[in-house]
């Protein structure tokens, strides 16, 4: 999301695939999340239970502040991860910035159920754009409202990871779309602030069938 995108786009999490991912119960989609982040946090994770965090709705001031960098790398960090995680999957969304569950630290996870799998940000820059793309965007902290936003087409992204490593990260079309959206709300600034068109929601389903 964008946070929230509705069936058609083809890279949504499709109510199939949000059945599939469940279908074998919480507690084994939960280890295999576990599996996914496999290093020495799994004895943290254990330690604590996941939580589906309140999502902050617009006008709350803190989706429009810049976000303070991270400097600790600690369980703490690694709590919010999971947790923002479980509360986007929840909400059926494909991306979350941490203001957006109240804190104002630059953290950022996009999950646009594709082969890149979750994708962690810590303290993110955009080194490089290019092209434009312009499509449907939504966001979990609107509720209801769609509107067609321009971006660019690439990005390429340094950030780090839950443990502080810097990583260097290329995406295109959907995933570029869903990287900018969430590193946008880690400047406050907001999908509403670059919508040229909103779109009603049988617009949205208009716009995604063609
Ligand atoms: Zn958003």
């Amino acid at each position: 999301m964008f946070d929230k995108i509705q069936a058609g786009t083809g890279l949504e999490r499709t109510a199939e695939k949000y059945y599939q991912q469940f279908s074998a119960g919480d507690s084994k989609r939960t280890a295999a999340n576990c599996n996914r982040f496999k290093s020495a946090d799994d004895d943290v994770r254990s330690n604590y239970n996941l939580a589906i965090l309140p999502i902050v709705m617009y006008p709350d001031d803190v989706l429009e502040q810049r976000c303070t960098k991270v400097a600790s790398f600690n369980k703490k960090l690694a709590k919010l991860l999971d947790n923002m995680y479980e509360t986007m999957i929840a909400a059926d969304g494909v991306g979350l910035a941490a203001p957006q569950v109240g804190v104002s630290q630059q953290v950022a996870i996009v999950d646009i159920g594709d082969e890149s799998g979750i994708i962690e940000m810590i303290n993110p820059e955009i080194l490089v754009t290019d092209g434009e793309q312009t499509g449907p965007e939504g966001c979990l902290s609107f509720p209801g409202t769609y509107g067609e936003v321009s971006r660019p087409y690439f990005v390429k992204i340094r950030a780090q990871d839950r443990k502080g490593r810097f990583f260097e990260l290329a995406a295109e079309d959907f995933l570029a779309r869903a990287i900018q959206h969430e590193i946008d709300h880690l400047n406050g600034v907001l999908f509403t602030s670059k919508i040229t068109a909103y779109l009603t929601e049988e617009e949205l389903e208009r716009y995604e069938e063609e």
